[in-house]
C-alpha cells in the first residue's frame, strides 16, 4: 500500500456531516463531498480498524478509500468513500437511499396496520407481527411485474431468476399503509370496520435492528404502483451496476486473509450475486397501479437460504430456523435471526396510538378492554381514538 497516503483513523475523529448527510455516508467517516468543512482534500484515505479478539486487541486492518462521484436518481451528482476491498455494502445503501429520496418515504413517520379486534387483541399479548408468506397472500401474482420489468431492461445479463417460487427463496411480508383513516382498508383489513389501524412509529429502529437489518434482508418501505417510477428504479440500479464495475476496474488488488489475490473478475461476480439479492428485493415492493389507494408500506423479509448458507454458513442458518416449514415468521423470530440480544428481541413494538372503526359496537367497554390489555403488557403512552370517519 502506498506509504504517502493520509491515516485516519475515523472512529473518534470524525462526526456525520450535517450539510449532506446521505445515509450511505458512514457515520465517523470524513464527509465525501469535496471542498465541505467537514471533509479533508485528499482523495484517498486510511482507514484503522482494531479487532478484538479473546478480549484483546489483537490485529490492526487498514481499509482504503477512495472519493467516488456518482449520479443520484434525480440525475445530481453524489459523492461517497468506497471501501475498495468491501464495494457492496457501499452500493447497496446507495441504492436503498435513492429509492427512499423518489419514493418520499425519509419524510413518514407513521405507518398503520388495519386489522380486526381479535387481532389486535393478539398483537398486544404476544408483543408480535405476524409476517406471512407472500405465495400464501392473494396478490402474490403481483411479484411477476417487477421481475418482467426487470429482465426487459436488463442488458448486463444479470439475469434475476425467478427462484421465488423455489425452495430457497421466499418472501415474508406484513402490510401498513402510510394513510391514518382510509375507508377502503378499514372495509377490506379491518372487519368493515369493526376492527382497528394501529399507528407504528416508522422511524423507531434502534441500532438498525427492528425494522431494518443490517444484512438487507429485512427491509420496510413503501410499494411503488407507478410505472414511470419502477422504470426509473431499474434504470437506476442498472446504471449503479455499471459504474460498480468500473470502480473495481480501477481499484487496486485485494487480498483475502490468506494473502491471496482475489481477482476483479471474482470481484464482479460476487457484486453480481449481492446485486441480483438486492433487486430481488426491491421488486418485490412493486406492485400495478390499480392497487395503489392501498398506499401501501411493506414490512419483508427475505428468507434466502441460498445466499444465507453461502456468505454466513450453514449454521446460523440453522439455528433460528426452526421455522422452515411454517408459512409465516414472527416479529420475534426475525428479530432472534437477526441479532442474539435478548434486549432486542424483547423490545416492544413500536406502537404509537390504536384508532377504533366507526362500527364498533360498545366502544367503551373494548377502549376499557384495549387500556387494559396495553397496561397489562407494558405498553406506554399509546393514544386510543375513535375514527372520525362517516360511515
Ligand atoms: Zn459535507
Amino acid at each position: 500500500m502506498d506509504n504517502n497516503l493520509v491515516e485516519i483513523y475515523a472512529t473518534t475523529h470524525y462526526n456525520k456531516c450535517n450539510k449532506h448527510n446521505d445515509i450511505y455516508i458512514r457515520k465517523n467517516l470524513p464527509c465525501p463531498y469535496p471542498n465541505c468543512e467537514n471533509g479533508i482534500k485528499e482523495d484517498k484515505f486510511i482507514d484503522f480498524e482494531y479487532k478484538i479478539q479473546d478480549k484483546k486487541v489483537t490485529k490492526e486492518i487498514k481499509h482504503l478509500y477512495t472519493r467516488k462521484k456518482f449520479k443520484g436518481i434525480e440525475n445530481d451528482y453524489k459523492y461517497i468513500w468506497l471501501k475498495e476491498d468491501d464495494l457492496f455494502p457501499s452500493i447497496s445503501n446507495i441504492i436503498v437511499n435513492e429509492v427512499h429520496v423518489i419514493n418520499k418515504w425519509n419524510i413518514i413517520e407513521s405507518i398503520y396496520h388495519y386489522t380486526k379486534l381479535d387481532n389486535l387483541y393478539s398483537i398486544l399479548n404476544s408483543n408480535e407481527l405476524w409476517l406471512t408468506e407472500y405465495t400464501a397472500q392473494t396478490d402474490s401474482i403481483e411479484i411477476v411485474l417487477g421481475f418482467d420489468l426487470f429482465s426487459k431492461y436488463d442488458k448486463n445479463d444479470i439475469n434475476i431468476s425467478k427462484k421465488l417460487f423455489s425452495k430457497n427463496l421466499s418472501f415474508f411480508l406484513t402490510c401498513f399503509s402510510y394513510e391514518s383513516e382510509c375507508r377502503t382498508l378499514f372495509n377490506l383489513y379491518s372487519d368493515y370496520s369493526q376492527g382497528v389501524s394501529i399507528e407504528f412509529d416508522s422511524n423507531f429502529n434502534i441500532d438498525n435492528n427492528f425494522w431494518y437489518s443490517d444484512d438487507q434482508l429485512l427491509q420496510l418501505m413503501p410499494v411503488i404502483y407507478d410505472d414511470q417510477i419502477q422504470r426509473k428504479i431499474v434504470d437506476y440500479c442498472i446504471y449503479l451496476f455499471n459504474v460498480s464495475e468500473k470502480w473495481i476496474d480501477m481499484s487496486k488488488d485485494t487480498f483475502n486473509n490468506k494473502n491471496e489475490l482475489i481477482t476483479k473478475y471474482k470481484r464482479k461476480e460476487v457484486i453480481k450475486i449481492f446485486f441480483k439479492n438486492k433487486m430481488e428485493e426491491l421488486l418485490s415492493f412493486f406492485k400495478h397501479y390499480s392497487y395503489k389507494d392501498e398506499r401501501e408500506v411493506r414490512w419483508l423479509y427475505r428468507k434466502d437460504d441460498e445466499f444465507i448458507n453461502e456468505y454466513y454458513g450453514e449454521c446460523l442458518n440453522k439455528r433460528s430456523d426452526e421455522r422452515t416449514k411454517k408459512t409465516y415468521y414472527t416479529s420475534t423470530d426475525i428479530a432472534r435471526k437477526l441479532s442474539p440480544s435478548e434486549e432486542k428481541i424483547n423490545l416492544k413494538l413500536p406502537i404509537k396510538s390504536i384508532t377504533l372503526g366507526t362500527n364498533i359496537q360498545d366502544k367503551d367497554k373494548i377502549i376499557c378492554k384495549i387500556k387494559d390489555l396495553l397496561k397489562n403488557n407494558c405498553y406506554e403512552n399509546v393514544e386510543i381514538k375513535v375514527s372520525t370517519l362517516p360511515y
